[in-house]
């Protein structure tokens, strides 16, 4: 059966088209500037890229454009063929605990939540309609970012604030890249042949965060009420002192939004090295002796390092930690900083072993009190899996 794996925003939308339950990728593409002059779309098929510079006034115009991209690349010969649709959501709310079907129900409590995510939510919302009204007969499902982190306690997910912010305003932890942390979890378990695993999962990309899981539940995961919390990020501060905007807000005259604003795009590895928020980039420079890059690899290792100290202490140690997404998946060097920096929890990283990008690995050596995985992550393969096990029983 074929599934559509769908990641749509404001202007985009990206989706992978995948083989079940063989779980081969057919097809991948994305369409970029929908609504704008310049609107078009790339297609990957085959080991080959199509683009088509086409007017995509909105996401419906997409989707029909998707469609028949399908069928003239001979992928599928009729709508019908597509079984599911699956549609990656940043924010559930506190509604949302697992992957549902879609339905207008699902949409108006979707649009209910909206001030929770108002930068991600409404984009998503756009490409599911459109999605709903060109494949009308088709299982569509919603997977959420924050369901897997379900599971906190209340002790893990309230902050220390007055209690009506979170009864009144559902101010509270709710974590991300669910998804992400879930599929790990699920590939590490299903490689030791054990459900019972006590598991730091490090997602750590453009974006980042780190979950603790006992036994396929989170208990704490570092991002908060928005992705802004926990680890330092490409562009994004991690925790501060909130106290902060107060602060440069007299001191700058900037505006509470400006600020956040600056605590999520400028900041992180861009703002600590003034290089990039590119791993990749702040490396070169460190690697050159630029002092600014240096320090931002350290804070950032440091950062991550801590919560794995603290996620270690939570679970009454861990039995495993993983690295995944673009830097734990590719850089041996921020692989290596990180680990070096929790050898106090008898943790050591085998360096011949660490020396390759992108792969299912095992990265410290014999005698570590935890092992270290290498796992890559695959967001779109998980929404794949979801939906197909909720289409088949649709
Ligand atoms: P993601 O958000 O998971 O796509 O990850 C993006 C991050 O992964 C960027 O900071 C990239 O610099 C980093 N990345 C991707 N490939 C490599 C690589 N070969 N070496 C170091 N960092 C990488």
């Amino acid at each position: 059966m074929k599934i559509l794996s769908v990641n749509a925003g404001s202007s985009s939308l990206k989706f992978t088209l995948i083989e079940m339950p063989a779980q081969e990728e057919i097809a991948s593409g994305l369409f970029e500037k929908i609504g704008l002059d310049d609107s078009f779309y790339t297609i990957k098929y085959n080991g080959e890229k199509i683009r088509n510079d086409v007017a995509l006034p909105d996401h419906a115009t997409a989707v029909k454009e998707l469609m028949n991209e399908l069928i003239a690349l001979n992928i599928i010969s009729s709508f019908e063929e597509i079984e599911g649709v699956g549609h990656r959501l940043v924010h559930g709310g506190p509604d949302f605990k697992e992957t549902v079907v879609l339905n207008d129900e699902v949409i108006a409590k979707l649009e209910e939540n909206i001030d929770l995510a108002p930068l991600h939510n409404p984009g998503s919302i756009t490409g599911m309609k459109a999605f709903m009204e060109v494949l009308p007969e088709v299982v569509q499902t919603v997977v959420f970012d924050t369901a897997f982190h379900s599971t906190m306690k209340e002790t893990e997910y309230l902050y220390p604030v007055p209690y009506e912010w979170y009864e009144k305003y559902k101010v509270r932890k709710y974590g991300f890249h669910g998804t992400s942390h879930r599929f790990i979890n699920k590939t590490i378990s299903e490689y030791f042949e054990r459900n019972d695993l006590k598991v730091i999962s490090c997602h750590i990309g453009n974006g980042g965060s780190v979950t603790a899981i006992n036994s396929g539940k989170v208990v704490d995961t570092s991002m908060g009420f928005t992705p802004l919390a926990g680890i330092m990020m490409g562009t994004r501060s991690g925790d501060v002192d909130a106290s902060i905007l107060e602060y440069m807000n007299k001191q700058t005259g900037a505006s509470i939004s400006e600020l956040t604003n600056d605590l999520n795009k400028k900041s992180g590895l861009l703002g600590v090295s003034g290089v990039s928020s590119d791993s990749r980039d702040v490396e070169v420079a460190a690697d050159e002796g630029n002092e600014r890059a240096i320090l931002a690899q350290e804070i950032y290792a440091q950062k991550i390092a801590n919560y794995i100290a603290m996620y270690n202490n939570l679970l009454n140690g861990a039995d495993v930690i993983c690295l995944t997404a673009g830097v734990g998946e590719n850089s041996k060097t921020m692989r290596k900083m990180i680990i070096d920096r929790i050898n106090s929890l008898g943790v050591k990283i085998d360096e011949e072993k660490n020396d390759f990008r992108g792969e299912f690995r095992c990265i410290s050596t014999d005698g570590s009190r935890i092992p270290v995985y290498v796992v890559p992550t695959n967001e779109e393969l998980m929404i794949a899996i979801d939906t197909m096990e909720l289409a088949k029983k649709n």
